[in-house]
């Protein structure tokens, strides 16, 4: 088990350190960190209990009932946990409600809350490995992804939003003499977060930390596939000593999020998953008019011009294209490239992606692993075959091989796709890549645009003016020129269309945790003059 560690690390891992500005620590050796850390996970985590995190306790299901989460590299099982129906998720809104209205949490001054968040980072950073590991079992994201990718950028999320509650303040206006005005901006109380498998831990703190920095409570319910992580996330909080009640994690399916975003007492829902989930959110919030940020799915694309440096396009396009099996909701699933440069180009791609190493996730070497489950699998699969069926064509990138076992796709470029065709229009959420082909820049625009997403897109020239063009005109929530899937904690981030609305990461998504109000102070003892 030990030698599995001691593996190089590879470009990659340098290029996302590098992408996320994220340094090592001089004094933890990481091979050894990692390997003891792995050997109590493999103890701590097969078949092992877990629960839902309510009131500051790990509890069971009402009912006690369960469900399996399956390590989709094996399709072995890893545990078993408890799977929240209505009572499950009334008793844990309760605990955030009670913590909200007369808990510690709301009596904090904003610095202490700050400190406590801190904390969290800093457990975050102890533990990093192990979570890291953690989700490269239960998600097949593998393990160089987590380590060097999601794990440094969630410390940071604690980190940044840390020192937001004693910076932001409300507002004076300039008003009549006799008036005072000002306006305050408070927490909307119990937020609900619901969220998808993709990126377990750092889906989770995303939504986590800019609700607390606000200084609400939450009920979370990470995704059915990929529960481990988001509990552990339940249980640093209480260790970092966020008082009981104001973290609460519910572990299950549809059902219990669509319980989640109708229960009478939410206060708030930030939702993060499919444009198909994110429609029936908004109605269960209609019913009561409840603020609702929705981060949803894409179909975003790589734009390449002839004139930019095409070993960089290419890396970005491998990386978008590819990274996660494809599984982001920001992948690169659509190649827009000249039509002068199209061949060189997919030559040098196609090299790249057949060199990909397909395998375990929990491997320091492997760059791509499982999709999430058989539902994913069986998903992708088909989207293949609509592809072919639609006269696309299955560009060669070497012999496909795979493990036999697991959720395993093999990356795939399509060829010859044209803007109608389901494989250029829909989200595939998988290793596919389908490429189309533009002379213009007017038409490398309007095929940008050309679907009902709008969540990010990469563009690759060298020409700056033309890059600030595209920038203006694509009309997507995030661009980025001449890198691809950069994120920075303190960056708004969120989608136009159908891929959204309201902001993740920076002050803006403070904001949507957050509610105005406003206070006119009569300075004077004049009276009100109206009526008789
Ligand atoms: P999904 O919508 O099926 O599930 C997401 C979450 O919603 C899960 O926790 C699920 O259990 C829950 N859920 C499902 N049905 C529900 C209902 N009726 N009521 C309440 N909750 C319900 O999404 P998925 O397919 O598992 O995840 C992938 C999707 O997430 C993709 O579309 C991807 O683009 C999107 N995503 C978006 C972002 C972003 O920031 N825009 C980030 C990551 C993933």
């Amino acid at each position: 088990m030990r030698s599995r560690f001691h593996l190089s690390v590879t470009r990659l891992f340098t290029n996302i350190s590098h992408r996320l500005h994220w340094s090592r620590s001089s004094a933890v050796d990481p091979v050894l960190a990692l390997s003891s850390s792995f050997e109590a996970l493999c103890i701590n985590v097969m078949m092992k209990q877990v629960g839902h995190i309510v009131d500051g306790k790990e509890v069971d299901s009402v009912t006690g009932k369960k469900f399996v989460t399956v390590n989709p590299a094996t399709e072995e099982p890893l545990a078993e946990v408890a799977e929240a129906g209505f009572e499950d998720v009334d008793r844990a809104v309760r605990s955030a409600r009670r913590a909200f209205d007369e808990g510690p949490w709301t009596r904090m001054s904003p610095w202490e809350r700050g400190k406590l968040l801190q904390h969290v980072a800093e457990i975050i950073q102890r533990r990093s490995d192990e979570l890291a590991l953690l989700d490269a079992l239960d998600c097949g994201k593998p393990l160089k992804d987590n380590k060097y990718g999601d794990l440094p950028l969630c410390v940071r999320i604690f980190d940044y939003y840390a020192g937001v509650p004693d910076k932001v303040a409300g507002k004076v206006f300039p008003s009549e003499q006799s008036l005072f005005n000002y306006s305050l901006r408070e927490p909307y109380g119990v937020v609900a977060g619901i969220v998808p498998w993709n990126y377990p831990f750092l889906n989770s703190c995303i939504k986590l930390a800019p609700a607390l920095a606000a200084g609400n409570t939450m009920v979370l319910k990470m995704a059915e596939q990929t529960p481990l992580s988001t509990v552990e996330l339940g249980r640093i909080c209480l260790e970092a000593g966020i008082p009981p009640g104001v973290v609460n994690i519910v572990n299950g399916g549809p059902e219990t999020g669509a319980a989640l975003a109708s229960h009478p007492l939410i206060d708030k829902i930030s939702f993060t998953g499919s444009t198909e989930t994110g429609k029936k959110i908004l109605h269960a919030a209609a019913e009561r008019i409840v603020p609702t940020t929705l981060e949803l799915g894409g179909k975003s694309p790589s734009v390449v011009f002839a004139d930019a440096d095409q070993d960089q396009a290419v890396a970005g396009v491998l990386f978008s294209g590819f990274f996660n099996a494809g599984q982001i909701c920001t992948t690169g699933s659509r190649l827009l490239i000249e039509h002068s440069i199209v061949d060189p180009f997919l030559e040098k791609l196609a090299k790249r992606t057949a060199a990909l190493r397909i395998g375990d996730p929990t491997s320091e070497e492997t760059d791509l692993g499982p999709l999430v489950d058989n539902v994913q699998y069986e998903r992708v699969k088909k989207y293949i075959e609509v592809g072919q069926s639609e006269g696309a064509y299955r560009y060669f990138v070497g012999d496909g091989s795979k493990p036999s076992r697991g959720y395993f796709v093999s990356p795939l470029i399509f060829t010859q796709v044209t803007p109608s065709m389901r494989i250029a229009q829909e989200e595939i959420f998988g290793p596919v890549l389908s490429v189309l082909t533009f002379r213009e820049e007017s038409e490398a625009i309007a095929l940008a645009n050309s679907v009902a997403y709008g969540l990010a897109a990469s563009v690759w020239t060298r020409d700056l003016g033309r890059g600030l063009r595209m920038a203006k005109a694509i009309q997507a929530g995030m661009i980025w020129t001449n890198t691809v899937e950069y994120w920075e904690p303190s960056v708004p981030y969120g989608g136009q269309k159908r891929s959204g609305l309201g902001e993740d990461f920076g002050l803006e998504a403070f904001h949507t945790y957050t509610k105005a109000k406003s206070v006119f102070v009569n300075l004077t003892n004049s009276k009100l003059v109206w009526g008789p």
